[in-house]
């Protein structure tokens, strides 16, 4: 046993530090980005921010609607083929929708199905699973890659340096970051695993960055504050569950509760989310996952506004005019305390 004892940070540890600028007006800031993929060779510009690939969020309708402001969603990978192929087929050419998968035989056959009957046009690929240390998964990603070249990969999910600099030397363009800390997430209750996000966040990309590669950071985010500090942390791209749950896009299923409307909303490890792809939870595991009921929260449009207009206000409070520019104006402060919860916490 060893502990480590450097503090590790969350979110809500810290602040940004304000700087001086010369920006008049938020509409002067520029949210969206360009990357090159370190393996598929391909471009990509847009606004780096990713609907999750859980099947309350990761939608076909989430796909369009996010797509309007030049964002991308991991569609679920519990899609039926013909559905699959049917959307990638009519995709316009540059839209950047990530097709999902996990590790097993079956998701790997189903993958070379649906590509094959989509011509070219899935690029971009999300391989995910709950823990990204496995050889299997590392051998998985090198077939991959050995196998599609020119598709951009993301995999993960990896919290610590080393790994990300593993799974970008065998094939990922983007590693994908966080362990535990998702909205409906229960893995550090149920295992005592996991890693604080915005310290995993500032040491995968460190070690992504020297590499080449890339980093997503996967969960954890409540607020527009909160990218903010992912992506000046130094993540290229964020990726959001819970502040895109419970919109009409979402296809969750809709209950009434004490005269009131909900949505269903819960993580692919949960036991809701087993009982209805996997046939109930497997007797020698537990979920990792928990289901919550959301108030219906209406179209998108307005939350994902919300979003942009924050990170665009966090870019002109340290005189970034680009997002790129973030995390080099980026000094955190450790807090004790951020909010004023007086009225609540919203
Ligand atoms: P959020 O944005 O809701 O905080 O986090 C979304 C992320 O939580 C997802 O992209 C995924 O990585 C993770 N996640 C989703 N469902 C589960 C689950 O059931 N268990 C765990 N451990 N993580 C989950």
């Amino acid at each position: 046993m060893r502990i480590e004892e450097e503090l590790k940070l969350d979110f809500q540890d810290v602040l940004i530090r304000p700087k001086r600028s010369t920006l008049t007006s938020r509409s002067e800031v520029d949210i969206s980005r360009e990357f090159v993929f370190r393996h598929s060779g391909r471009s990509y510009t847009g606004v780096p921010i990713f609907a999750a690939n859980m099947d309350t969020v990761g939608t076909f309708e989430m796909a369009r609607a996010l797509a309007r402001h030049g964002m991308a969603t991991a569609l679920h990978k519990h899609y039926a083929e013909d559905a699959l192929a049917a959307f990638f087929i009519a995709l316009p050419a540059g839209a950047t929708v990530f097709y999902s998968m996990g590790i097993t035989s079956e998701d790997y056959e189903k993958f070379r199905r649906v590509e094959a009957r989509c011509g070219g046009a899935i690029t971009m690929v999300c391989v995910d699973v709950a823990n990204g240390y496995t050889k299997a998964f590392v051998d998985f990603l090198h077939k991959l890659r050995g196998a599609y070249p020119k598709i951009t990969i993301m995999a993960g999910n990896v919290v610590t340096g080393e790994m990300a600099e593993e799974l970008i030397l065998d094939g990922a363009d983007i590693v994908k970051v966080g362990i535990g800390p998702g909205s409906v997430c229960t893995t550090r209750k149920m295992t005592g695993v996991g890693y604080p996000q915005l310290s995993a966040i500032i040491e995968c990309a460190d070690a992504a960055h020297g590499l080449g590669g890339l980093i997503c950071a996967d969960g954890g985010c409540t607020s527009a504050g909160d990218l903010a500090k992912a992506f000046g942390g130094g993540a290229d791209f964020v990726m959001l569950g819970g502040m895109l749950a419970g919109h009409d896009e979402c296809m969750g299923e809709v209950i009434e509760r004490d005269g009131e409307r909900k949505m269903r909303f819960y993580g692919m490890s949960s036991r809701a989310a087993m009982d209805l792809h996997s046939g109930g939870v497997a007797h020698y595991r537990a979920s990792e996952g928990k289901e919550v009921l959301l108030d219906c929260r209406g179209p998108v449009e307005a939350t994902v506004q919300e979003i942009l207009g924050g990170v665009r206000s966090a870019c002109t409070y340290v005189g970034a005019r680009k997002l790129k520019e973030l995390s080099k104006r980026t000094t955190f402060v450790r807090v004790a305390r951020q909010l004023n919860e007086v009225f609540g916490q919203s």
